[in-house]
């Protein structure tokens, strides 16, 4: 009999894996539909050794020293600063939108005083904020945002910026300093020796079992256990009975190539042209060295795997149907980006199994059922 059968071997069904398994000494059964632990934020290394990230560029950042000082019992880190450049109008460009990017696109020469003015001349008035239009025109104004974010966000989303909560395009700042970070949290790093390895100490306790290639559907009534974490679509669990919740998808392609570089920056955006949105190099991610050089497209798409809760408030409707059953539900807990149906980031994701832990705590004494 386990005490606990995990769903989803990614942040959020790892770290609580670990912490019930580490903290209250429980049989922990941690099972996932694919081939390998780690979830969205796997890498593996590559036919010619180049460390990839087959779900796509995974960039570790926080402001939480709890968060940063917990992942570290698992990993060494390397300091790793995230720079992204935005091909536009033919050139490679600062993303998020700087001094040097305005200076660069338009030829001038303007100090950080006087971009805020020529931000404020060109800012549209708005009454409330309330779309991923609204955040950047109300900022940089219509031509900025049409060259950056109209053109990307559509192909990533298949909506309008128009059509999306506020929530997406304010994850990317403008600023008038030079500042080119893509990040600005205190701890930014990547874990010395990948993702993955990380994720084998994390779930390396005894107490912890690993199935992967397992559906949860195909052992949930035959491997006996006393409770659940659900870390998978939370629409999925119960059947879809209202309806299916939006995700968007994407597909990579992971090419090699054989000269040593092909790109200035880890990650390359594509707002004007192409079908992907954009361009990983992972050596600069990684600090691999190597003769080759290792690259990931992505090409948004409707189909496929659920990556992205999509932010929208008839979405978040739908997510509160299933959430009252989900809360309905004993001894099932529902953790992560998939279950909760939010775009969180690693150490979101991180913080909010952290979070359920000491719920779980509080609800049900160590020891409780035996
Ligand atoms: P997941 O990693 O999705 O894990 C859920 C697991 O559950 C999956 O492995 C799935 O196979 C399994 N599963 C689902 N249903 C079942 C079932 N019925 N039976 C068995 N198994 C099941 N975050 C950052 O902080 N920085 C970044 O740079 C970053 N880049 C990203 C880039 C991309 C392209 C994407 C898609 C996400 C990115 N993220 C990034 C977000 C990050 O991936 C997530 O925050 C994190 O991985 C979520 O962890 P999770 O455990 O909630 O979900
Ligand atoms: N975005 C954009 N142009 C860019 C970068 C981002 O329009 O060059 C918008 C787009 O809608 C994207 C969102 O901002 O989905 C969030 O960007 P982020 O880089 O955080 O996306 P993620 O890494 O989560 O895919």
């Amino acid at each position: 009999m386990y005490d606990w059968l995990i769903v989803g071997a990614g942040f959020a069904g790892s770290v609580l894996a670990e912490r019930l398994a580490g903290e209250r000494n429980e049989r922990v059964l941690l099972i996932d539909r694919r081939p390998h632990i780690g979830g969205n934020a796997y890498d593996r290394y590559d036919d010619d050794g180049l460390l990839i990230h087959q779900y796509g560029p995974h960039i570790f950042h926080t402001n939480s020293k709890q968060i940063f000082d917990y992942l570290s019992r698992f990993t060494e880190w390397r300091f790793y600063e995230h720079r992204v450049l935005a091909e536009v109008d033919g050139m490679l460009v600062p993303i998020p939108i700087n001094l040097d990017t305005v200076n660069k696109l338009y030829g001038l020469n303007l100090t950080s005083e006087q971009l805020q003015d020529w931000f404020a001349e060109r800012a549209e008035t708005i009454g409330e904020i309330k779309t991923s239009e609204d955040v950047v025109v109300s900022v940089v104004g219509r031509e900025l945002y049409e060259k950056f974010f109209r053109g990307y966000t559509r192909k990533q989303w298949g909506l309008d910026p128009s059509e999306l909560d506020k929530s997406v395009t304010s994850r990317v700042p403008t600023r008038t300093n030079r500042d080119d970070r893509y990040f600005t949290d205190e701890f930014q790093f990547m874990p010395k020796h990948g993702y993955t390895r990380m994720f084998e100490k994390m779930v390396g306790h005894p107490n912890i079992d690993i199935m992967t290639q397992t559906e949860y559907d195909d052992v949930k009534n035959v491997i006996p256990h006393r409770r659940v974490i659900y870390c998978g679509p939370i629409d999925e669990y119960f059947n879809f009975q209202f309806g299916k919740l939006p995700y968007r998808s994407l597909r990579f392609e992971h090419v090699t190539l054989d000269k040593a570089w092909h790109q200035p920056v880890g990650v390359v955006n594509f707002p004007q042209t192409n079908d992907y949105t954009r361009v990983t190099e992972y050596k600069h991610l990684t600090g691999q060295e190597h003769a080759k050089t290792a690259l990931t497209y992505e090409y948004p798409s409707a189909e496929g795997d659920p990556y992205y809760p999509i932010p929208k408030a008839e979405n978040q409707e739908l997510f509160k149907k299933y959430e009252r059953l989900a809360l309905a539900t004993p001894d099932v807990w529902f953790v992560g980006r998939l279950a909760t149906y939010r775009y969180y980031n690693m150490d979101q994701i991180v913080g909010q199994a952290l979070a359920t832990f000491r719920r779980i705590n509080e609800s049900l004494p160590v020891g409780a059922d035996t």
